[in-house]
């Protein structure tokens, strides 16, 4: 029987010979099993050793040999096996526990000399390199002749970068590695992400920087990325239109949109409640959303778009007069949260009802709304604002619409009360 583990060999004499080795965890597989061309009942039982330094692997004799077993932790997959001599303690950890018992009934009843089958035991041969090796976790791929054809990407993979490799699509070799946490597939040509791209359960930061997206990838914001997602670039693509979605990614702590051709953050960007970095250099934004105010971030970098600052603050536009039907039904639709898609309604009036715009009091408004800008101090919410046109300068134009001459009276007269409301 083979046990694939992290092992590390402590010396009971060094401390009383005063002196301290510095702990030493392997990769190793601990096999027992009796010498190749030992024949019989005759053979003597060894447990072998063997880590990747020491394939050929070191073996110790086992019956009347074991001291003590400590398994106070075995569900977790760790144990000690104290030998009587040499005298060493054997430190099992991160092993399967079921298999981890498994070995351990095994050694109990070879240490009292009690016979075993001859199926659990193993021939004492050295382990094979992949046995031995650690299991690898990150992979880097930079050209295209390093990427993977013949052969598999390694199961065990938590980090995986293929860049510069003129991919079009996802590989679906690299759906299927369920490990993975950081996936990095920057610099190549993909403009879509495949359906299963949501089965990555365990993927908590995704980089998609210079490639082909046109929209925002919408699997992305979907459960159950978008519990996990913490870490999110998509710099250098053609982004024009960040959705309403993005704010259900409840995690986000760090947002890069570099280089793209947007316009308008998401009105309800301030629900991104741990995002502490954003950066959106080089973009179209002309106003920041009302909502912006509620986020508390770190950093904020929003160098090279064309911030339209008003001298004061003021209404760009005003159309407060008495609704239109088609207003009217398009607040209540929106208000009452109906759902709606191009099956039941033309086009044009699906693109009506998604240009709604959220009033502080909650009300949806349409044409019918006034639009108010205000100047914002970010030292009020940023810590570092970095990359800034004018040094020193950190008022933003922030655009907020209202739904009714009331609710700009009131808006106007305390703006910041404004911000307190959800
Ligand atoms: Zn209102």
């Amino acid at each position: 029987m083979r046990l694939t583990c992290s092992v590390e060999i402590v010396n009971r004499l060094l401390p009383s010979h005063n002196l301290k080795k510095p702990s030493q965890k392997s990769h190793s597989q601990i096999s027992l099993g009796k010498k190749p061309g030992s024949t019989g009942k005759d053979g003597v039982l060894f447990l072998m050793i063997c880590t990747a330094k020491d394939r050929n692997g070191t073996k110790i004799v086992v019956k009347d040999n074991i001291e003590q077993y400590f398994v106070k932790f075995i569900n977790e997959g760790k144990a000690t096996v104290r030998i009587k001599e040499p005298q060493h303690d054997i430190c099992i950890s991160k092993a399967d526990p079921l298999q981890l018992k498994n070995f351990l009934n095994l050694l109990r009843s070879a240490s009292q000399g009690k016979e075993l089958e001859r199926i659990t035991l193993s021939a004492l041969a050295p382990a094979s390199a992949r046995n031995v090796e650690k299991p690898k976790s990150k992979m880097v791929v930079l050209t295209r002749k390093d990427y993977p054809i013949t052969t598999n990407f390694p199961s065990s993979l938590v980090h995986l970068q293929v860049s510069a490799c003129n991919m079009k699509r996802v590989d679906s070799r690299i759906l299927d590695l369920k490990k993975l946490q950081v996936l990095d597939l920057s610099e190549n040509l993909i403009e879509d992400l495949p359906e299963k791209f949501n089965k990555m359960l365990q993927l908590n930061t995704v980089k998609f920087s210079h490639n082909k997206f046109m929209k925002f990838p919408l699997l992305l914001c979907r459960m159950p990325l978008s519990d996990n997602l913490v870490s999110v670039d998509l710099s250098d693509n053609q982004l024009t239109r960040i959705p309403l979605e993005l704010c259900e990614l409840k995690n986000l702590f760090y947002l890069k949109l570099d280089r793209n051709k947007i316009e308008l953050l998401p009105p309800t960007i301030g629900k991104l409640v741990r995002l502490k970095q954003l950066s959106c250099v080089e973009n179209l934004i002309k106003t920041l959303p009302a909502n912006f105010n509620r986020l508390q971030l770190d950093d904020l970098d929003l160098y090279g778009n064309p911030l339209d600052l008003p001298e004061a603050d003021t209404v760009i536009t005003s159309h407060l007069e008495f609704p239109t039907l088609l207003e009217v039904s398009a607040r209540a639709i929106k208000k009452m949260r109906i759902p709606y898609s191009n099956e039941d309604l033309f086009e044009q009036l699906c693109n009506y009802l998604d240009s709604a715009r959220q009033c502080w009091c909650g009300n949806y408004c349409f044409r019918c709304s006034a639009r108010y800008i205000l100047r914002l101090d970010l030292h009020q919410m940023v810590k570092n604002v970095t990359g800034w046109n004018v040094v020193g300068q950190t008022l933003v134009p922030v655009e907020a619409f209202l739904c009714s001459q009331n609710c700009l009276n009131k808006f106007q007269k305390n703006p910041k009360a404004y911000w307190k409301k959800k």
